[in-house]
């Protein structure tokens, strides 16, 4: 049976990875005792890698000891984690309840960073390699692979993203693409086809990921049948073929755009003005007709606002951009800072 909590808590966060954990660094130092939900296993996506180099403040340290850091500085100002998931959640005008397996809480403000999940093959040989010279975040890893020759999987706006960026490291760039033709931006299709250090495989899929405890190389398979499987050695894999946002939850609560992130103030505005823009190029999130009917949803005066007053997001499951620890860390910290406010308007 689910059991009802009579207390209504100052603010609950949903998500316990660097953008919640930041977060409530900053709302227990404001003395509003945040209640995590830190989900189930906790710790996000930095718990599923190793080396992180591009941490400021650190120049070298492991993803899950970063996440540990991360976790005792915000229970040292009284920050109290559950290591559950939110399974349910109410959101309406005068407070909020949210719900585990077994009970229900309540709190005038919520702020949701439940983060977001990279898309695999799901290889098993992909799966061992991962951290081991197999990546999701060229960003991230591109640095460890200086005059090695690196492949990219993905046909997408992010595998032209991932495949250039890594051509400021390797020496040489596959991009791997099961199809004939990209579906990116004509813009970024152009910059990778000129560029001389990426060689593009059209028809290709990676059949597995070979390597004992690195990884050496990859079986393809063409799509053509009188093509042979083949073998291409490289030092390091890149997937690229999408992010999924871990917002299912939120899905009747609060609006999300075409691709699942949640949609908040700034980024609304950003969408807006993109969608009375002149530009040709500009390319919209938020399909045009709903930038329109949102218009009176927002909250413009609040960054990190969700379409329900009182309930924020920041790090990953907004930002479809960056997804970078240390921007999810700046977007938690944002959105406390915001609480804070809110709370200090809506409490008198
Ligand atoms: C393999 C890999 C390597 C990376 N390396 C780097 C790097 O070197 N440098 C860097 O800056 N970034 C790196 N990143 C990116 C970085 O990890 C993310 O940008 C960052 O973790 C995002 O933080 P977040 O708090 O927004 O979300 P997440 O880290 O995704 O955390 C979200 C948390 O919310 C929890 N959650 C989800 N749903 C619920 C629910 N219903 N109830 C309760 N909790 C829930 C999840 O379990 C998770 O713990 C890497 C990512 C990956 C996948």
């Amino acid at each position: 049976m689910i059991e009802p909590s009579n207390k209504i808590e100052e603010v609950i966060v949903i998500g316990g990875g660097p953008a919640g954990l930041a977060a409530c660094v900053y709302l227990a130092r404001a003395n509003l005792k945040p209640l995590l939900f830190a989900g189930s296993p906790p710790g996000g996506q930095l718990m599923l890698t190793s080396e992180v180099e591009n941490y400021p403040g650190f120049d070298h340290i492991l993803g899950p000891e970063l996440v540990a850091k991360l976790r005792k500085h915000a229970q040292t100002f009284g920050t109290r984690i559950v290591d559950q998931n939110i399974l349910k959640v109410f959101f309406s005008t005068s407070h909020h309840e949210v719900g585990t397996i077994d009970k229900t809480y309540a709190a005038k403000t919520i702020l949701i960073t439940t983060g977001a999940k990279a898309l695999w093959l799901n290889l098993q040989s992909e799966q061992r390699l991962r951290g081991k010279g197999v990546s999701a975040c060229a960003t991230c890893d591109g640095f460890f692979f200086k005059n090695k020759v690196v492949a990219v999987i993905g046909g997408g706006d992010t595998a032209m993203e991932e495949a250039l960026t890594l051509t400021k490291f390797a020496a040489k760039v596959y991009l791997i693409h099961r199809r004939d033709q990209f579906r990116a931006s004509k813009i970024m299709q152009k910059r990778v086809l000129e560029n001389p250090k990426i060689k593009v495989m059209w028809n290709t899929v990676v059949e597995e990921v070979l390597g004992e405890n690195k990884i050496e190389g990859l079986k393809l398979a063409t799509e053509k049948p009188e093509t042979e499987n083949r073998i291409l050695k490289i030092d390091g894999l890149f997937l690229a073929i999408g992010h999924k946002p871990d917002t299912d939850l939120f899905k009747s609560a609060i609006e999300l755009d075409g691709k699942g992130y949640i949609v908040t103030s700034d980024r609304y505005a950003l969408e807006f003005a993109k969608s009375v823009s002149k530009e040709t190029e500009v390319k919209l999130l938020i399909p045009k007709e709903k930038v329109t009917m949102y218009k009176d949803r927002f909250d413009l005066n609040w960054v990190s606002a969700t379409s329900v007053k009182g309930v924020f997001a920041a790090g990953d499951c907004v930002d479809y951009q960056f997804r970078q620890a240390g921007t999810a860390v700046g977007m938690g910290i944002a959105a406390a800072l915001e609480i804070e406010r809110w709370l200090e308007i809506h409490n008198q």
